[in-house]
């Protein structure tokens, strides 16, 4: 199979639907600019487009095609924050910081609705807000304590009833859900792709099929190689998060690969459309191994949860996809799966994402705790800024921190990955 035929099996429905990627080529032969960037993701690209309308000198190195990593392959939520609380993040990051962070992210949606406006992107975005929907009453009581937080921020979020929910929902089996008018959802790998078609057009090349291999000082600058050529720059901006690959094992090291799948159905009938999700927000559970479901703009439901669509996995998490689509929404319990895929999502410990200084004028922003698409686009911005000169570290929203290494990251990721399994099997949920 040719490696775009892969991409497109590999990205499930978003390979199928995305417009074309703007023209790539690899890298071959020598390169000069002032910054180079590793992995075409929406960190990279965010910040390849905010370089190259700077005036900077950018190249994009990427070792397979745009959006191939968790970019191209998620749900496509458009969130605004973290999982983790936000009256916590104060106390695990100080207040600057917390502060920092929880103004960026929550206005993170606004800035990719912004974006996908202001260059007029096509990726299906909606900016209807999501619904964070409560498993029982403890999954109502967490709810409502974000909500109270959040509130006392400003945020525009409230709890439905269990009957708001449902009649937002199309499913009753909800105990009521935490709107949130902020956020919203994307064609995931189109949103990649216009962010890539706009960077190029404001200056910034991209080579695909060009892994970086290693990299290596080169008097007061730096030189970047892949197998056919190099690019020498006086800053490199590591953006390859989750599918880290060489020469930057530490990235790996820090995260633990958390497997999500998605399936999406055939298009829904008008009469189901109106009944199910008829807002058109994007819809995840309160469960530790959660559901995610949302509707594409063909009216597909895309329905997801934890779990790799490999080995075992794929015939355990199909038969529970189907199970959870009948106990959802019994109206479409036969509508068929067209589309399967499935991305590793990186985690941290801390639940939160890093900001790392990987060598003088070497810089990444990485593990992003499956919330990534606005917190990419935010964090690419911020390195342009530092970049540019426009911003210094101490102005970022996440403190400057060392790598750590993830004790036992082998054995999480098998808990992860068969854990999933044995929650779908035995049924945990439907
Ligand atoms: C299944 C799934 C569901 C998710 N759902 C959501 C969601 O609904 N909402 C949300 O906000 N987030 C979600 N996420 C998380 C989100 O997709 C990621 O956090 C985000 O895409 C990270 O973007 P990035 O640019 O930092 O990294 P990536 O998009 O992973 O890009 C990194 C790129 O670096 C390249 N690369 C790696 N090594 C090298 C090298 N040596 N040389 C050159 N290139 C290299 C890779 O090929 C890759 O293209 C989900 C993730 C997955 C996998």
């Amino acid at each position: 199979m040719d490696s775009r035929l892969q991409m497109i099996a590999s990205h499930g429905l978003w390979g199928r639907t995305a417009p074309p990627p703007p023209p790539t080529t690899a890298l071959s032969g020598s390169r000069d600019v002032d910054v180079v960037i590793v992995g075409a993701g929406y960190t990279g690209l965010s910040a390849a487009l905010h370089l190259a309308e700077g005036g900077a000198r950018v190249a994009v190195l990427e070792a397979d095609q745009i959006g191939s990593g968790g970019s191209g392959r998620n749900v496509g939520l458009v969130n605004a924050g973290m999982w983790v609380m936000p009256d916590d993040l104060p106390t695990v990051l100080g207040s600057v910081h917390g502060d920092r962070l929880l103004d960026a992210l929550g206005n993170g949606p606004r800035l990719v609705f912004d974006t996908v406006a202001k260059y007029g992107l096509e990726c299906e975005a909606r900016p209807n807000g999501t619904l964070h929907c409560a498993v029982g009453r403890s999954g109502l009581a967490e709810l409502e304590k974000r909500a109270e937080q959040w509130q006392r921020r400003g945020a525009p979020v409230r709890v439905l009833s269990a009957a708001e929910a449902a009649a937002r929902i199309g499913t009753g089996l909800y105990a009521g859900a935490l709107l949130d008018e902020r956020a919203g959802t994307i064609q995931p790998l189109a949103y990649a792709r216009g962010l890539a078609r706009v960077a190029q057009a404001a200056g910034a090349e991209i080579f695909t099929g060009s892994a970086v291999t290693g990299y290596a000082e080169d008097g007061s600058r730096w030189r970047v190689t892949t197998a056919d050529g190099s690019v020498t720059a006086d800053w490199i901006i590591v953006a390859t998060n989750a599918y880290t690959t060489a020469p930057w094992p530490e990235i790996r090291r820090e995260i633990v690969h958390l497997p999500y799948f998605n399936f999406a159905t055939a298009p829904l009938s008008d009469a189901q459309r109106t009944r199910i999700l008829p807002g058109g927000e994007g819809a995840w559970d309160t469960r530790s191994v959660l559901t995610s479901f949302r509707m594409d703009a063909a009216g597909r439901l895309v329905l997801g949860s934890v779990g790799a669509l490999r080995n075992t996995g794929r015939a355990v998490h199909r038969a529970w996809a189907r199970r959870a689509l009948r106990r959802l929404f019994p109206e479409i319990a036969d509508v068929p799966f067209e589309h399967e895929w499935y991305g590793w999502i990186g985690l941290t410990d801390t639940n939160l994402p890093r900001f790392h200084r990987l060598a003088p004028r070497v810089v990444t922003f990485c593990g992003y705790n499956g919330r990534g698409i606005s917190p990419g686009t935010v964090f690419g911005r911020c390195l342009a800024r530092l970049v540019l000169g426009q911003l210094t570290e101490d102005d970022l929203p996440l403190p400057l921190s060392e790598p750590t290494r993830h004790s036992f990251r082998g054995a999480h990721e098998a808990v992860y990955e068969y854990g999933a399994q044995a929650a779908h099997l035995v049924g945990v949920g439907y």
